[in-house]
């Protein structure tokens, strides 16, 4: 029996609806997208380990001969449990078995065998659960395990992955050019997927890695490049050169030389043929938004329309308030856009945009929405880049004709992978902090200092400052996590250590309306202190707040927490942070010590991003790219350069992959590019 690649794997033996569903979860749904379901890792049977030795809770083959099997047990709920003890030279290994009868009387006594799954237990009783079976002699000399998920076994999926293997009919497509194969010695299509899933040797595995990861960035550079190309053909609105020394004049202070450069950068652009698209990417509180005003006044000289899009609702209306007031200095008008607003106040904002009655609209993801329709949009900016995908700044992109685009991010991203990603973008960095700011103390504590912090707190409030406590939890649930949460923290400390000061509470489960008026009141002073989950991390700017405290901050990612730091050190007074973990453990210490050792977003991302890899530290919603299956982007960083070299050398000679031997790579750009909400031409 043969399938067809794209069949659904229900067409494989052993696939029922119930294990599709399962396979739906991993983003497999056909046969196809089965064979591309690579392994993460290989476990060498060739290596296994004495029981003695066997590493406690970790997941690893020992080998062994089955000394003794006991009788059925039964559970309750009907299962059935089995225990057999198995033996080598050094010790005895307990291994249990549930409702798999079959298995247990399989075992020969005397023959060795393999048993592969995470050991627990004690020195005097080592034990292991549910454990994958191999004859020790099997001519299988690793076992691919992969990514799985609950219900699913990595017996049973790699089962699966070998019957598809030999049942398909036809091959995977060739992705990669030959010229480009034998440029970078890359191994071929059917030969790499059979080593990838079952190989015979480390070697054998690690070049058909190197070939699905190279053709993975490969992939990934030509569908960026195509975003480019695209972009340059477009026409573009070129707008003229304006006087711009009203908007420089109306500023209470005086722009850093970054801010100006970036903004040279971008007025420059919108003067061209073809639609701006710059990323702005500076530290938090280097002055993005400054930026933004001066190309959105810039457009409104030109007689255009401007939008700007925030992440959340606080930061929306913060961003409202503050550009509403300059704005009126300079005759311009703005308006806000925002869910929570009512019925009539959105049909009459939509209204004046219409009527081109508004020329700067601030707002979130309800600028998006149908029915807002501008006069004449030919600027748009997105806040806070990272919390978008790329569907969403092309939604609102899609709201003008061929705009110019400002996008601003203060997720500092190491170059390497800002060419990957932000390849279709230019870039202004703006590496200067405004004058005067003094960089923010920052410290480590234990819970048994938390009451000191708590009377440092209290004193600064009474020299009429302002500071947040941010928890990692919104409230406690059920089980015990250990961890503080904002509701329950509010009502003990503002009983206990801060009775007599006004404290508001902040999380995003909270109504619209009240957030507002929390971060309202705290903008005003009138709260002193603000308990409040990661709501306040993007871009609050109360500059009256001099302290941060970060309860669990072993919780939180290096970027998050200097995002959140980024908090305070807003004003001239000097800001401190104060991280609280009772963590033990040595690595998160050094984590979070990175902290009190660096103010600098670059060099605290590159941190990061070294020690917890790109998965954590740029989920597919930071960036909007497709995730990738195999390619790391930071560590194979060579292999990154190769493969965007590869993709310029295919695309000078064929810039729109219409050459009939590079139809399967161009269906795949498409696929790929889709997935990000875009299309090429
Ligand atoms: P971010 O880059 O994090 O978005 P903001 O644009 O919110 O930073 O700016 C942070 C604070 O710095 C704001 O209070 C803003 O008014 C102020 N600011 C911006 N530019 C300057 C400057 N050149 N000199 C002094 N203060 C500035
Ligand atoms: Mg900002």
């Amino acid at each position: 029996m043969t399938v067809k690649l794209d069949s659904s794997v229900q067409y494989l033996k052993g696939v029922g609806e119930q294990r599709a569903k399962l396979f739906g979860k991993l983003g497999i749904t056909t046969v196809k997208d089965l064979l591309q379901h690579y392994p993460r890792g290989y476990i060498d049977l060739s290596a296994p380990c004495e029981i003695s030795s066997a590493p406690n809770e970790e997941i690893c083959a020992v080998r062994g001969v089955v000394i003794k099997k006991s009788q059925e047990i039964r559970l309750k709920g009907g299962r059935k449990m089995y225990k057999v003890l198995a033996a080598d030279d050094t010790g005895v290994l307990e291994l249990i078995f549930f409702n798999t009868k079959y298995t247990v009387d399989a075992l020969d006594y005397d023959t060795p065998y393999l048993f592969y799954g995470r050991v627990q237990g004690n020195l005097l009783r080592k034990q292991m659960s549910a454990p994958a079976v191999y004859p020790a002699d099997g001519d299988q000399p690793f076992i691919s395990v992969y990514p799985l998920t609950a219900g699913l076994s990595n017996k049973v999926l790699s089962n699966i992955i070998r019957q598809a293997l030999q049942q398909v009919d036809g091959q995977l497509p060739e992705l990669l050019p030959d010229k480009i194969r034998a440029l970078y010695q890359l191994e071929e299509i059917s030969q790499a997927l059979k080593n990838i899933h079952h190989p015979v040797s480390m070697q054998e595995m690690e070049r058909a890695r190197r070939r699905f990861m190279f053709e993975e960035l490969f992939c990934l550079a030509v569908g960026v490049s195509l975003l480019k190309k695209r972009n340059l053909t477009k026409q573009g609105y070129p707008m003229k050169p304006q006087e711009m020394s009203a908007f420089y004049e109306a500023l209470p202070f005086i722009l850093t030389g970054a801010q100006q450069k970036a903004i040279d950068e971008i007025l420059s652009d919108m003067q061209k043929n073809v639609p701006a698209n710059r990323l702005v990417q500076g530290d938090v509180g280097s002055g993005k938004t400054m930026v933004a005003m001066a190309a959105a006044y810039f457009a409104y000289l030109n007689g255009a329309q401007s939008a700007l899009m925030a992440p959340t609702e606080i930061l929306a209306r913060q961003h409202y308030q503050g550009l509403s007031a300059l704005a009126d200095k300079l005759g311009m008008k703005t308006d806000l856009l925002v869910g929570s607003m009512t019925a009539a106040q959105k049909r009459k904002a939509k209204e004046k945009l219409l009527c081109g009655e508004t020329d700067l609209c601030i707002g979130t993801h309800a600028l998006l929405s149908e029915g807002v329709d501008f006069q004449n949009l030919q600027l748009v900016i997105t806040d806070e880049q990272h919390r978008f995908g790329v569907a969403q700044r092309t939604a609102l992109q899609e709201k003008g004709k061929q705009p110019h685009t400002l996008v601003m991010s203060a997720t500092p991203i190491p170059r390497t992978l800002a060419l990957m990603i932000y390849g279709e973008l230019d870039i202004s960095i703006i590496d200067e902090l405004p004058p005067n700011r003094q960089p923010v103390r920052t410290y480590r504590i234990g819970s048994d200092k938390r009451k000191r912090a708590f009377g440092f707190i209290r004193d600064h409030l009474d020299q009429g400052l302002q500071a947040f406590i941010v928890c990692p939890l919104v409230e406690q649930g059920e089980e015990d996590t250990g961890l503080q949460a904002a509701t329950e923290y509010m009502l003990d400390i503002s009983t206990q250590f801060f009775s007599g000061y006004t404290v508001g509470l902040l999380h995003g489960k909270m109504k619209a309306a009240d957030k507002e008026k929390v971060m309202g009141d705290f903008s005003s002073g009138l709260i002193q202190l603000l308990i409040s989950t990661t709501v306040v991390e993007v871009g609050v700017d109360v500059p009256n707040a001099v302290i941060m405290m970060v309860e669990n901050a072993e919780r939180f990612g290096l970027s998050q927490l200097h995002q959140l730091r980024g908090r305070v050190g807003r004003g001239c007074v000097q800001s401190h942070c104060i991280l609280l973990t009772d963590s033990k453990n040595p690595d998160t210490l050094q984590r979070v010590d990175m902290m009190c050792k660096s103010n600098n977003g670059f060099e605290i991302a590159e941190y990061d991003l070294k020690t917890r890899g790109p998965g954590n530290f740029l989920g597919h919603e930071q960036h909007g790219l497709p995730h990738l299956k195999i390619a790391d982007l930071t560590t194979d960083v060579t292999l990154v350069a190769d493969a965007q070299q590869a993709a310029n050398e295919v695309l000078e000679k064929d810039p729109d992959l219409s050459s009939p031997s590079h139809q399967a790579l161009r269906e795949t750009i498409i696929g790929l590019l889709n997935k990000v909400g875009e299309r090429p031409n």
